[in-house]
């Protein structure tokens, strides 16, 4: 495929930009590949891209109900960093924060990682005190985190609301300088073309409907809409819908799912140099290249399959951020929408072997797997093709729901984007 380059650029503005290829190509489905993954998001395109250029494996198909990148990684609100408080989360996040720093040259695709800092807001003592322990965790285990007072915040920020008499008083913020946004859908993009260009079959509308077994209970292939698809191993990343295609193995998760919203304004001038985000009131905001705002909400309250979710989460965010940000009150809301984020009981996510042979599975993301996206294909990758976790996802396993070894990241955090 075509190197992205100025002299690429240059040659196609002389030539009225005909020479341009697709990105990936759409192939037919083969009767059988070495790996199927289920699920054309960042999770599962990145890990058929790991396997093809890290473990030799090409004869690989990635199957999308829908298009490339029109789950939840086309929907999320782009927050990246690594500043999480138990060891096994700051291994898989810094590792993919790491992947994120070098992602688009690796690519040669420009994913637009924007390493602005991500300030977390701090309204009370219980705030104070878990983001204080976040900071010295994460700079104990090399991680930078730091604590700024409320007037180090508003220098960082400067819409930010930090009077004494405001309704979400702020009492610090802790500050992940090299977290940050991404394009969301340039790294579905970027990922596909690089998957593709290595032999990947990237497969969309096409959706998997039964998962075969065979003799041994070992996998065997998908049933799909457009027939079956044998295949030796199996990944199953289907975020929001996790849960459900594991059932068609007889593999029932540990997850739950929720509909999580974002809503976007009309575009401004460069007013929002940061991202910054209140747990305890949940709300989050960053400024898109475009100028508009991107804001975060929480999840609904009850599990759902719907892509849209309750009028009165949104309404608290935007009543939040009108808060914190009092300048922003008369800006106009564009678009809204909602994704299916599928959440275990620790807020952890899963990588892990399962109980039916040669059957992976990488899911409970939660409201927070953007972030992780380059980490956990690359780690995800290393599972399908190793057979057993990665050093930096031992803790990720099922087992762990089994023996009690939780990763407690949402008494840690309260939130995970
Ligand atoms: C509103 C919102 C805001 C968010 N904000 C952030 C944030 O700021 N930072 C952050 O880190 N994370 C955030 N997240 C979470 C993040 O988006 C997800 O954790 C992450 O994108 C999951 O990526 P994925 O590739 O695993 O899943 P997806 O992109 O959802 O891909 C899974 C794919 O599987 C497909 N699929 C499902 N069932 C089948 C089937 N039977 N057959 C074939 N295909 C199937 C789906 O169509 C989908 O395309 C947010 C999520 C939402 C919804």
């Amino acid at each position: 495929m075509r190197k992205y380059s100025v002299f690429a650029v240059v040659r196609e503005a002389m030539r009225a930009h005909k020479g341009w290829e697709a990105q990936w190509v759409s192939p037919e489905p083969r009767q059988s590949y070495d790996v199927i993954i289920i699920g054309a998001g960042g999770h599962g395109l990145g890990a058929a891209y790991y396997l093809a250029k890290e473990h030799g494996i090409t004869n690989v198909a990635v199957i999308e109900k829908g298009w490339l990148g029109g789950g939840n990684t086309g929907r999320n609100t782009t927050i990246i960093r690594s500043n999480y408080l138990y060891e096994e989360s700051m291994d898989i996040y810094e590792h993919s924060l790491k992947l994120w720093e070098g992602l688009s040259q690796d690519l040669n695709y420009n994913v637009m990682y924007s390493p602005r800092g991500v300030m977390m807001l701090s309204h009370n003592v219980h705030d104070q005190q878990s983001f204080k322990r976040h900071v010295n965790a994460n700079n104990l285990y090399g991680i930078d985190n730091e604590w700024l007072t409320p007037e180090q915040a508003k220098a960082f920020c400067p819409p930010l609301d930090i009077s004494k008499n405001a309704r979400y008083p702020i009492n610090g913020a802790a500050l992940q300088r090299r977290g940050g946004t991404a394009r969301h859908d340039a790294v579905a993009w970027g990922y596909a073309r690089a998957a593709s260009d290595r032999g990947v079959h990237i497969i969309q509308n096409c959706e998997v409907t039964g998962i075969r077994r065979g003799p041994n209970g070992e996998v065997t292939g998908v049933d799909t809409t457009k027939g079956f698809i044998g295949a030796k191993k199996v990944g199953v990343s289907a975020a929001g819908h996790s849960s459900v295609v594991m059932g068609m193995a007889g593999v029932r998760l540990p997850v739950h799912s929720t509909p999580l919203q974002a809503l976007v304004s009309e575009p401004l001038k460069p007013i929002f140099p940061c991202v910054v985000m209140s747990n305890t009131v949940h709300a989050y905001i960053s400024q898109s290249d475009k100028g508009e705002l991107v804001i975060g909400a929480g999840t609904d309250q009850y599990n759902s399959y719907s892509q849209t979710g309750g009028m009165q989460i949104i309404t608290h965010t935007l009543d939040a951020i009108c808060e914190l940000f009092p300048m922003f009150r008369r800006v106009k809301m564009m678009r809204q929408w909602g994704g299916i984020t599928d959440n275990t009981a620790d807020r952890s996510p899963i990588q892990s072997v399962t109980p039916v042979p040669n059957l992976f599975v990488n899911a409970g993301w939660g409201t927070g797997g953007f972030k992780a996206t380059p980490g956990s294909a690359n780690l995800f990758a290393h599972l399908i093709a190793k057979g057993e976790p990665h050093r930096l996802a031992q803790g990720l396993t099922l087992d762990r729901f089994r023996t009690g070894r939780l990763i407690d990241e949402a008494a840690a955090a309260a939130v995970a984007h």
